[in-house]
């Protein structure tokens, strides 16, 4: 149940030795995208427009990007029927990052790399801001000597995910369909390219600080970054931005712990426990201990979260320590 370790090498070289090279495709997504915000968004400014890309937003976002893709295909923190399963990856895919397949090996290789001593500055955002903009959002990174990846059957023989990673772009072009017939070119624009751009943009900005700057309640010894919890980006990412706390405990389907930390995707899991359609949600205290877990004590004593019965938080803070 609990996130397997789909990535291995015995090369050292495998986490840094590589270059970054323009990707077409997302280059050329990304930008046209940018530019239908800029110089068509505002023609076609109505308020029902916004309300459609705050609402898009949000639900692809919550159920989509974060708990579909990242909490369940990538940690399989929690465990829901199919159906679910398949609609919230759909909606991940919505997002207009990637594929299924395409997300999982990114987030994973990205994960494994800074858990490395070594790891190349694309991986760890360790460039300038600008730079970093233009090779997270334009670029793929090559690597010399890329680690094995071993994906579990049911995710990489699954027709569904195959049919949806060869086809993920077009389905945010589909989605413009109904949108025009309902609302017209107004919808369109602002439900699909300004939510791309938001999207994909947020992401990138959030990646960024998130592996710079901002609080730590964790350090993970021996790790070529450390993650960061970004404060002000908690609420708005779907608690997406507690990533300090998701280095600490990958497998962890909670990423606000303490209660001063907002997780409306934790919140959304949570009423789908108590009614009996989400089970076995995994939380620090069901992970294995990791000796190279460092409490920085100045963030630590505050209040952890109340949870479902069946997992009780109250222990996870003496093991850590
Ligand atoms: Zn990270
Ligand atoms: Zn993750």
């Amino acid at each position: 149940m609990k996130n397997t370790q789909r990535v291995h090498s015995d090369n050292v070289e495998s986490a840094w030795n590589g270059e970054v090279v323009w990707s077409p495709v997302k280059s050329i997504w990304f930008l046209s995208n940018l530019l239908i915000l800029l110089f068509i968004a505002p023609f076609y400014f109505s308020l029902s427009g916004v309300f459609v890309f705050v609402l898009l937003t949000g639900i692809t976002l919550c159920f989509g990007h974060s708990l579909g893709m990242h909490r369940l295909l990538i940690h399989r923190s929690y465990e829901c029927p199919l159906w679910m399963e398949y609609l919230f990856v759909y909606l991940g895919v919505l997002v207009g990052m990637a594929g299924p397949i395409g997300m999982l090996k990114q987030h994973d290789l990205r994960d494994w790399a800074q858990r490395q001593v070594k790891c190349h500055d694309y991986l760890l955002h360790g460039s300038n801001l600008l730079r970093d903009g233009w090779w997270q959002l334009n670029c793929d990174l090559n690597l010399k000597y890329p680690p094995e990846f071993k994906i579990e059957a049911r995710i990489i023989e699954s027709r569904f995910y195959q049919f949806i990673e060869s086809t993920w772009l077009l389905h945010s072009v589909i989605l413009a369909l109904p949108l025009y017939f309902f609302g017209g070119i107004s919808w369109v624009v602002w439900g699909i390219s300004v939510r791309l751009v938001v999207s994909i943009g947020g992401h990138w900005l959030i990646g960024y600080f998130a592996h710079n700057k901002g609080e730590r309640t964790w350090s993970v010894e021996g790790a070529a970054v450390q993650g960061h919890n970004i404060r002000i980006a908690g609420f708005l990412s779907m608690g997406e931005a507690w990533h300090n706390n998701h280095h600490a405990f990958p497998g962890s389907a909670m990423l606000g712990l303490h209660s001063d930390e907002p997780d409306p995707g934790w919140w959304v899991l949570n009423a789908l426990h108590n009614l009996g359609i989400v089970k076995n949600i995994v939380l620090p205290e069901q992970l294995p201990t990791r000796k190279e877990l460092v409490v920085e004590t100045a963030n630590f004593d505050r209040k952890v979260k109340r949870v479902p019965e069946q997992c009780d938080m109250t222990n996870f803070i003496k093991r850590t320590r």
